[in-house]
């Protein structure tokens, strides 16, 4: 199948009623699992890759995900995930990405606005369609990059405003997630009035970052084969539905995922110490992250939909 772009996928959800998964990938594993989970459930994807991705990879994680996607039979848009420049967007344009993601939301609004255009221009012109981001994430990754007090909620002026200047097609707006394992803070607040709030002054789909659901099941299996992940809590399925019924399109997983592939090469290495075959290592975390990515289908409401 074609690949659609990140805006045709999401205007179908958004006139469905049903959120997307945006999956990050880094490798081929992961990119295995998210298309398998996909034609399983009969779910349309984006498929994220960033530019840590990018750099891991040496670039091949976009061959991987290509070839992948092509002979996939549920559509996909290959996204770009937190574009940092205009030139990381039209590299990934000319690399056939369907859609790219341009993040300047660090920057003042005015920039945010110009830097977004420029690439909202050029992608226009090709075909390709852009998410914009407004308003900040609390940032949890190894460092802090953006502390709690520092993160703020995007208002529904501000993000009608700013959507309207950059004509950008979707927009990730900060509602309370946090990228990350949220690590000793206690679960996310989801503020959905302001979802809704946006939602009536926005038409474009819109997108939650930061919205892994973290497992406890998992994360348990994890700390059982010896892992360390401490107070490590996402955001609850209900939040999840609520934000969909409020209007959010697509939905960003993550850390999910890392969770998931932790947990089964963990307990292979526990179980069978005497195994040095990476792909025996690595299938059952191509497993459990699978396991992970069907669920999270259904709880969207994706599954059933291409
Ligand atoms: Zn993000």
């Amino acid at each position: 199948m074609t690949l659609k772009t990140g805006l045709e996928i999401l205007k179908a959800a958004q006139t469905g009623s049903y959120g997307v998964g945006a999956f990050n990938t880094d490798n081929l594993e992961t990119t295995q699992a998210i298309m398998e989970a996909a034609e399983e459930t009969r779910s349309p994807i984006l498929m994220a890759i960033t530019a840590g991705a990018l750099k891991y990879s040496g670039t091949r994680i976009v061959d991987i995900a290509m070839a992948e996607a092509k002979n996939a039979t549920v559509p996909v848009a290959i996204h770009l995930d937190h574009g940092d420049s205009f030139e990381s967007c039209m590299w990934c344009i000319r690399k056939g990405f369907t859609s790219v993601m341009i993040d300047k939301s660090h920057e003042d609004e005015a920039t945010n606005i110009r830097e977004t255009q420029r690439v909202v221009d050029a992608a226009h012109a090709v075909g390709v369609s852009v998410e914009a981001e407004i308003g900040r994430l609390v940032e949890l990754g190894a460092e802090v990059i953006i502390s709690e007090e520092n993160a703020t909620l995007t208002t529904a002026d501000e993000a009608e405003r700013f959507i309207s200047a950059c004509g950008a097609d979707t927009l990730a707006i900060a509602v309370g997630t946090a990228h990350g394992p949220n690590k000793g803070r206690g679960r996310p607040e989801i503020n959905h009035q302001r979802i809704a709030e946006i939602r009536a002054r926005v038409e474009q789909p819109l997108v939650m970052h930061g919205a892994s659901s973290i497992p406890q099941d998992v994360v348990a299996r994890v700390n059982q084969a010896g892992g360390v992940l401490k107070d490590a809590v996402g955001i609850h399925d209900d939040d999840i539905t609520q934000a969909i019924a409020s209007g959010m399109c697509k939905v960003n997983v993550g850390t999910d995922l890392r969770i998931a592939s932790t947990a089964g090469i963990r307990e292979l290495i526990r179980d069978k110490p005497d195994i040095i075959d990476m792909r025996k290592i690595l299938a059952p975390a191509r497993e459990e992250m699978k396991r992970v990515i069907v669920k999270k289908m259904n709880l969207l409401g994706s599954a059933g939909k291409a």
